[in-house]
């Protein structure tokens, strides 16, 4: 069942997902060829602490970090290690915490140094394909047109959209209903009311759409073992609208990248 939230709760909601903005945007100045994926994971972990929060990674499901670091070839999930990061590497970052009774749940796929020209487009598409799911949060819309404009974005690039792992509702605890697939039909799913709060996450490959589940229980990786890349936002619908509750923006003033696309899904309530 959807748990639809009030204002004040989205409010608050607002303070954990930007809690991970921050976390994130802290990273992006670390995140270098050499540095392994677990210094980066104790950045993180330390930093959550000293803003008074959990790391909502951390124990969930037996999770051992706070952070799923997913280079390359790898979709979602992966355990940070000691492998130093090398140039050329792209790297899914996704973090989530818990702060105010709520969890906020973010992720972005950095560049490591020098990032091939093909790999930096399936970024940038995926990105997009992010927002034009964002886009269709209004109410008396349906989850299916979400998933529909995710996938329809990437596809139209050529790229597979992974369909085993979906976005989701959000909010005192991680997952919640409903399911937000990346891939689906226009009209299909639940109704979008004021009060939902969804993780969208699109999980896109440069090759074939199809993963692979390893025995660690966690890594996913990409079948064929070409890149994959993962953006992944908290949205409430307000006003019939979606309002952004996390941001990229740390990461950009981090990394000094102009953007205006996050302008329309900012503002007050
Ligand atoms: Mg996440
Ligand atoms: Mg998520």
């Amino acid at each position: 069942m959807i748990q639809l939230k009030t204002i004040e709760e989205i409010r608050l909601m607002r303070d954990a997902a930007q809690l991970v903005s921050k976390t994130l945007g802290m990273l992006a100045k670390e995140i270098k060829p050499g540095v392994t994926t677990k210094y980066l994971d104790n950045l993180a972990y330390q930093f959550i602490k000293d803003h008074g929060a959990e790391p909502a990674f951390l124990g969930y499901g037996g999770f051992p970090n706070s952070l799923c670091m997913s280079p390359n070839e790898q979709v979602v999930h992966g355990i940070p290690n000691d492998t130093p990061l090398r140039d050329g590497d792209v790297i899914s970052v996704d973090c989530g915490t818990y702060l105010n009774g709520f969890v906020g749940d973010h992720a972005y796929t950095f560049e490591v140094g020098e990032v091939a020209p093909e790999t930096k487009k399936l970024l940038q598409v995926t990105k997009e394909s992010l927002y034009k799911g964002i886009a269709q949060c209004i109410r008396g819309k349906r989850i299916g047109d979400i998933s529909y404009a995710v996938q329809e974005h990437a596809e139209k690039h050529g790229y597979g959209v992974v369909r085993e792992l979906v976005g989701h509702g959000v909010g005192r605890v991680m997952h919640e209903d409903p399911q937000v697939p990346n891939y689906g039909r226009k009209g299909s799913g639940k109704v979008i009311k004021d009060g939902l709060v969804i993780a969208i996450e699109p999980m896109v490959n440069l090759g074939t759409e199809k993963v692979k589940f390893h025995n660690d229980g966690w890594t996913v990786t990409t079948l064929d073992n070409k890149p994959s890349a993962h953006f992944e936002h908290d949205v409430a619908v307000v006003h019939g609208k979606p309002v952004l509750l996390s941001t990229f923006q740390y990461i950009y003033d981090a990394l000094g990248i102009q953007s205006n696309e996050e302008e329309a899904f900012h503002f007050d309530f």
